[in-house]
């Protein structure tokens, strides 16, 4: 089961109710954190199933504060970087760390010299290797200057966009990862996460008339237990019974696809690649809601749309739209205004926003420490809280 575990969902800065931004992809082997809002160790701590030891690779879709305030902190908790020492060779961990795999971390250009001087100012070594993959919507600047590299840095790639996007940033046997940028008032990226085509469910029934036919035969090559050789479907094997009969597999499905974007007044540039996505992640920072709206009084829908569109953010009519247009199979949204708490029953309105523009699919709007399913039949939900 996949699953996005959102750590902070408040915009720009955190509230009793929400913390900053901070969302963890949950792939079960492995998770991997989407930017890093100031205390999200903090939310970590308190969510469930998130070992820190199986974090294995950090996004950061834009260098705005409240993306990313916590990653140097996190790093050095994590990378036991705390209480550096300046006396040269009185600290075995960069020796340590020599023999490490490095810890990889994508974003925006500028954020290699971020992490790198403010590991070096405030003395922080770490006890593991790390490299900063940067995503630069143009040419690499020849005359770039970015500091002495960190002792436990080995050198990340500078990634140059090609067609509007930076395709297979990350590649693995399961998972690829594409990457846009998206219009915001800073430079801003939305990542896809997509899975590869994996075998449908086996339906171990009715492969058993067939093996049980065999079982005497099969019992005479050694296989015990017939039902066993159905381990070869699920790689998609086909397997040969002694009396020639052929059992084929379910065949393969769709991968599922988990569109994150950061912030955005318009994502459209990531619609290439976003079409079908199970669940799309997306932003809404403020809600036209002039019954209980006071700064929304004086406005109309539409001046309160461009008022936000002016700032870099979406409404929820916004991020419905989007995830109508690319044909999502489930809309979340985060990045909610300081001024709707997680408990206020306005998400309710806030969701029903969004909804009207994405009739007849799964909305939610995203609290602090929810965890949503998405399970291999593409069905998104809330998971249940276990008390
Ligand atoms: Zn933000
Ligand atoms: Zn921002």
């Amino acid at each position: 089961m996949l699953s996005l575990v959102f750590l902070g969902t408040s915009s720009a800065k955190p509230t009793a109710t929400r913390n900053t931004s901070s969302l963890a992809l949950n792939l079960e082997k492995e998770w991997w954190l989407f930017d890093c809002g100031e205390g999200t160790q903090h939310q970590l701590q308190k969510s469930k199933g998130l070992a820190l030891s199986k974090m294995s690779k950090i996004f950061i879709t834009h260098m705005h504060a409240d993306h990313m305030f916590g990653l140097i902190p996190l790093m050095a908790s994590t990378f036991n970087g705390m209480g550096g020492q300046t006396e040269e060779g009185a600290d075995t961990r960069v020796e340590e760390a020599q023999s490490t795999e490095p810890f990889e971390i994508y974003g925006p250009f500028g954020l290699r010299e971020y992490i790198r001087k403010s590991l070096l100012l405030t003395y922080t070594q770490l006890g593991r290797m790390y490299t900063v993959h940067e995503l630069h919507p143009g040419p690499i600047p020849s005359d770039r200057n970015e500091g002495q590299m960190h002792p436990c840095e080995v050198m990340g790639r500078d990634i140059s966009i090609e067609n509007g996007a930076w395709k297979a940033i990350h590649k693995d046997a399961l998972y690829q990862v594409d990457a846009s940028p998206i219009l915001h008032s800073v430079f801003s990226l939305g990542f896809v996460i997509t899975e590869a085509p994996t075998v449908g469910t086996i339906d171990k029934k009715s492969y058993e008339p067939a093996l049980n036919r065999n079982k005497a035969q099969l019992a005479a090559q050694g296989v015990k237990n017939p039902m066993s050789l159905l381990g070869k479907l699920q790689k998609n094997e086909k397997i040969t019974l002694p009396d020639g009969t052929v059992l084929e597999p379910p065949g393969l499905r769709e991968g599922r696809k988990v569109v994150i974007l950061g912030d955005t007044h318009d994502p459209s540039a990531i619609a290439p690649l976003s079409h079908g996505a199970t669940v799309l992640v997306h932003e809404a920072t403020n809600a036209y809601l002039p019954e209980s709206d006071s700064a929304a009084q004086s406005m109309t829908r539409e001046e309160h749309q461009e008022w936000t569109m002016s700032r870099g953010h979406s409404t929820p009519e916004m991020a419905g739209a989007f995830a109508a247009s690319i044909g999502a199979n489930a809309l979340v949204m985060n990045h909610f205004s300081a001024r709707y708490r997680a408990d206020d029953p306005v998400m309710d309105d806030i969701k029903a926003l969004a909804e009207q523009k994405i009739p007849g699919k799964v909305v939610i709007c995203s609290k602090d420490l929810m965890t949503i399913e998405i399970t291999k039949n593409n069905v998104v939900r809330v998971k249940e809280e276990t008390k």
